[in-house]
């Protein structure tokens, strides 16, 4: 009983996917490096990456297409017997093989029948949530990209899972197909209670749906955070550095009426309040005799913040967010 309750704490129910110190070692190299996930249920989870950083091992590890070298894969809360929780896994890893002569609903029939699903009405349902029930005769080959994806989408919902994985669906598709297959995400995210792992290397493209991120490089994990979290850590900035921090700051409250900041070194400021202009600032702080070093306004750009997590973040630029 014992051993049992502290499996039960240490993967609580709610946790869709967890994995514990993962590794996955392929002639030689660790291509992923003691992995600590945590995917929960009702989550938009984006796992965001560079190419070539692991995001595709890890995908096939936990669908049971690849085994890990170490460490412990738990799915819904069972990390014993997986088999139990990939039934309620669909997913897109690499790309699903349709007949290019066929229609959406041919080809969904052909998968309904070899997976021996008896209930006909799966397929207009499917056909109908991803939007192609509109597509009749067309064949496959002469689809969109956008409408290829969805078409793989409606596959991988086929036997109702509770979880998608998604590697880079997103990847290639034209603008209006991006928008097409984020909204179909969010729609089974929010109606249907479906939870989403999808990857993708460009922060930018899933930051309108992600609830949650996950940033991985180089076979690492580097840093998991919430929406909010990332949103907070993207706000607009003037950062300023000057001889005195203290001292420019009591001069800009006074003049500038400056509220929101935060004193990060005896050189350094962050100001957050908004419509502040550099020459009001740059004025403030010379004509009280303060030595200003430099004053840059950093905007809020999500791929820098990215590139800077992975530590590639433009510092000449100063472009990124750890200045
Ligand atoms: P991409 O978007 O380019 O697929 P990724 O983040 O999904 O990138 P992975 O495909 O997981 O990255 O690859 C991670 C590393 O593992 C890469 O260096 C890749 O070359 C290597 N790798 C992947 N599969 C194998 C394999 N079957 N045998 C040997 N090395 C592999």
């Amino acid at each position: 009983i014992k051993f049992f309750k502290q499996r039960k704490t240490r993967f609580p129910a709610k946790v869709n996917i967890s994995t514990k110190n993962l590794y996955k070692n392929y002639s030689g190299t660790d291509v992923l490096k003691n992995i600590n996930i945590n995917v929960n249920k009702g989550d938009i989870y984006a796992l965001i990456g560079k190419n070539g950083a692991g995001k595709t091992t890890l995908m096939k590890i936990l669908t049971g297409q690849t085994m890990q070298t170490d460490g412990e894969v738990s799915l819904f809360g069972e990390s014993e017997n997986l088999n139990a929780g990939r039934h309620n896994i669909g997913t897109i890893i690499e790309e699903p093989s349709f007949f290019p002569y066929l229609s959406a609903r041919k080809n969904l029939e052909y998968y309904r029948i070899q997976r021996g699903i008896k209930d006909k009405s799966v397929v207009d349902e499917l056909l109908y949530k991803v939007g192609l029930e509109k597509t009749g005769k067309k064949s496959f080959k002469n689809f969109s990209l956008g409408m290829k994806q969805r078409l793989g989408i409606a596959l991988a919902l086929m036997n109702s899972p509770k979880l998608l994985i998604l590697d880079e669906p997103i990847n290639g598709l034209d603008p209006t197909g991006i928008v097409e297959v984020r909204n179909l995400l969010k729609d089974l995210n929010e109606n249907e209670g479906v939870t989403i792992l999808i990857s993708s290397h460009i922060l930018t493209e899933l930051s309108s749906i992600a609830t949650r991120y996950g940033f991985i490089n180089d076979g690492k994990l580097v840093q998991e955070l919430t929406k909010s979290e990332l949103d907070k850590n993207c706000t607009n900035k003037i950062v300023l550095q000057v001889g005195e921090a203290k001292k420019a700051l009591v001069v800009m409250t006074r003049m500038l009426n400056v509220k929101n900041f935060n004193i990060i070194n005896d050189n350094t400021i962050e100001i957050y309040d908004k419509n502040l202009a550099l020459k009001d600032i740059s004025k403030a702080v010379i004509s009280n005799d303060i030595e200003l070093y430099s004053l840059e306004q950093k905007k809020a750009n999500l791929e820098e913040y990215f590139l800077d997590v992975i530590g590639e973040g433009d510092v000449m630029r100063g472009g990124g967010l750890s200045a």
